[in-house]
């Protein structure tokens, strides 16, 4: 869909974009995740040719971009920055509807694909529609803002810290209303976000930028599990990612048999998360007795399998203890979970690979 060849980019002595080659494909929401100044919106820029590069090729659709006019380009890739930019003086519609006026479609479309976009959007039609932008909270305003990027339907979203300025709630209601939007458009999304939680909330591929070259591109599970250098484990490990990890794994994995004394299970450590499943309810008959001899402390409630180890983490230190009760949905007894058995997750491994 979109593919930079040897992008590079100098801004004197500076370069934003170091000889760059990566390739977007169709459908995927990219985080590009870097420290600042590490070229992610110079990259995101330089393909809606907010930006030119120096020297190297910017496809687009197979096509260089320097072959479209700047608003063609611009119709089928829309674009969302933090500081919103809605036109004070126009209404939320006019807003909205800035690209398709341009591009002539009739009134009546108009007016309905501003209405279909803000129901997308979780924004009342009949309200908002006339209201102007002072009249509205900053969400709200954001959430117009992503509305007048897809207005024209463009097959690219580019989102430049699109919810860098709002808060928590906010913020993740419009995650919400972007995963949505992803899910029922298929839309390709390159975002920019130094927000290590929205990239792996939203990212189906990562990538990581240092000084406009790409130290790793990938999926989460990729980034997370093999990072390929040593500054790929410091960039996650200064983001706290060992918490992130253990998001990604249920306590099924780490399962124990209530009453096991703590010896070193095989496969603590192992791949991905994932192995929820019907063979841990089989091993919890057998474990069913021993949480008798070794019962969880009085007035704890167990927990499901399928609970995330951050989750349990935070969980035994709210309690104050150092090992949960599972059990299934019946409250069958499945095992225990231990904090002990907690630490293996949380580590980054070692890089994989030789080092650039
Ligand atoms: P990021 O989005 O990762 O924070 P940028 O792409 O904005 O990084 O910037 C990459 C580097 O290029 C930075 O060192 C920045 O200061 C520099 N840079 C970006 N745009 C300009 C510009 N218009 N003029 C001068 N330097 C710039």
């Amino acid at each position: 869909m979109i593919e930079l060849r040897s992008a590079r980019k100098a801004y004197g002595s500076t370069l934003a974009l170091d000889g760059l080659s990566l390739t977007l494909a169709r459908g995927e929401i990219t985080a590009l995740i870097g420290a600042s100044g590490s070229g992610k919106s110079t990259l995101l820029r330089s393909i809606n040719r907010l930006v030119t590069p120096d020297s190297g090729q910017i496809l687009f659709d197979g096509q260089d971009v320097r072959s479209f006019k700047p608003e063609h380009l611009r119709q089928r890739i829309g674009y969302v920055i933090q500081a919103i930019g809605l036109f004070p003086h126009w209404t939320v519609a006019r807003n909205i509807a800035t690209v398709p006026a341009l591009l002539g479609w009739p009134a009546a479309r108009i007016n309905a694909r501003v209405d279909e976009l803000l129901d997308l959007l979780g924004l009342a039609p009949a309200q908002l529609r006339s209201r102007y932008p002072q009249q509205l909270s900053g969400g709200q305003q954001q959430r117009v803002g992503v509305a007048r990027a897809l207005a024209a339907d463009p097959e690219v979203l580019l989102m430049d810290e699109p919810f860098g300025a709002l808060d928590p709630v906010n913020r993740q209601a419009l995650q919400g209303a972007l995963a949505h939007i992803h899910r029922s458009t298929g839309k390709t999304i390159v975002l920019v976000t130094h927000d290590i939680d929205e990239a792996l909330r939203l990212g189906t591929r990562l990538v990581l930028l240092d000084h406009g070259r790409v130290l790793q591109a990938g999926t989460p599970a990729q980034l997370l599990m093999q990072p390929a250098s040593p500054q790929v484990t410091d960039f996650l490990a200064g983001n706290g990612i060992g918490l992130q990890r253990l998001a990604l794994r249920k306590v099924a994995d780490i399962l124990r048999p209530a009453g096991d004394g703590g010896g070193v299970g095989g496969d603590v450590g192992g791949g991905v998360g994932g192995g929820v499943g019907g063979e841990v309810g089989g091993d919890g008959s057998g474990a069913g007795s021993g949480l008798e001899a070794d019962p969880p402390a009085p007035g704890t409630a167990p927990v499901p399998p399928d609970l995330n180890l951050r989750d349990a983490l935070a969980l035994m230190l709210a309690r104050q203890v150092r090992q949960l009760a599972v059990a299934d949905g019946q409250g069958r007894a499945l095992g225990v979970v231990r904090f002990d058995d907690l630490l293996p997750p949380l580590l980054l491994p070692r890089h994989h690979g030789i080092t650039p």
